[in-house]
């Protein structure tokens, strides 16, 4: 019996809030099938599911609760669920489980995670409210602000999505003076080129490929299906539960705010959860083109304006 038939069993059984660790082992938060008992207040993880010790050859779901009163609400739900439990499970060697278990159990987990997240983020309170202000009355200091994220000498990506370095786009070895003198007037035709990506390149010949790309400083949420009022307060909630640093946000232009948050290796491993939260993990993907701050968004009329600033706090 292993632990992947017990996810899914549960996601597929039962309604989940979320999961957790308890002695090593997953549990999974419910509602409590006795809340109506409850006489004093809820909370998202009073009740939860998880695998019991071995009895007869099968190790049987238990339901605790951290009230009392709905003990036998309990004892009633975990008994229909142990019937349905016993016969999906092989009962020998020889009996397929009822349910096929391919990638499906940990795509399942990544949902209720999310779920989960998304419970917590949607309750939180940012530390400001949304207002789309910029904090630059004009965006070419939000281009400055940017180019200061990155050190001297490096070479960063500004241009056409599709653009390598032999048909214009612009790899740039960081020079304060140079960059401003080259990009500046630029902002004037409304031409300038407005892509980005979050890393570093190793050369200035090797055009917008995983494989040019330098040691990343960046990763970027975006997500475009939820208000910005919604996408802001999420962004300081990832800040805030995950403890990584957010440097800038930037409004698209469009529909969309970007998060560009010091880069984490453990956001990587985290890519399916925040994916079903909503967010477009392609991003992720290092030599991914972003828009650029304080670049212009020619469909829309609108520069990539920066909402919000930290980029030389520690
Ligand atoms: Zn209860």
């Amino acid at each position: 019996m292993n632990s992947y038939n017990f996810d899914t069993f549960v996601c597929h059984e039962m309604s989940v809030n979320g999961s957790g660790t308890i002695h090593g082992e997953t549990v999974y938060y419910i509602d409590c099938p006795g809340q109506s008992s409850h006489t004093t207040n809820n909370s998202s993880k009073d009740c939860y599911v998880g695998l019991g010790s071995e009895l007869d050859g099968i190790r049987w779901l238990y339901c605790k609760c951290f009230h009392n009163s709905c003990l036998s609400s309990r004892q009633s739900f975990i008994k229909e669920m142990n019937k349905k439990w016993a016969k999906g499970l092989p009962l020998s060697n020889d009996v397929k489980p009822r349910i096929k278990f391919t990638s499906f159990g940990s795509k399942l987990k990544g949902v209720v995670e999310a779920n989960d997240l998304k419970k917590k983020a949607t309750n939180y309170v940012p530390p400001s409210p949304y207002t789309g202000t910029p904090i630059n009355e004009n965006h070419i200091d939000d281009f400055k602000l940017f180019v200061s994220m990155w050190n001297e000498k490096d070479i960063i990506f500004i241009g056409e999505r599709g653009q390598s370095w032999h048909n214009g786009a612009y790899f740039y070895e960081m020079n304060w003076e140079d960059i401003m003198n080259r990009f500046v007037p630029k902002f004037k035709d409304g031409k300038f080129p407005y892509y980005t990506i979050q890393t570093t390149l190793i050369s200035k010949a090797g055009g917008r490929k995983e494989e040019h790309c330098g040691t990343r400083k960046f990763i970027v949420f975006e997500m475009d299906n939820e208000t910005k009022e919604n996408q802001w307060k999420y962004l300081f909630f990832i800040r805030d539960y995950f403890k990584i640093n957010l440097r800038l946000i930037i409004d698209s232009g469009g529909k969309s705010l970007h998060g560009w948050f010091d880069y984490d290796e453990n956001i990587l491993t985290m890519k399916s959860i925040f994916k079903h939260f909503g967010y477009d993990t392609k991003l992720f993907e290092i030599q991914q083109p972003v828009r650029l701050p304080g670049g212009y968004r020619q469909e829309k009329q609108q520069y990539q304006r920066v909402l919000y600033n930290k980029i030389n706090q520690t």
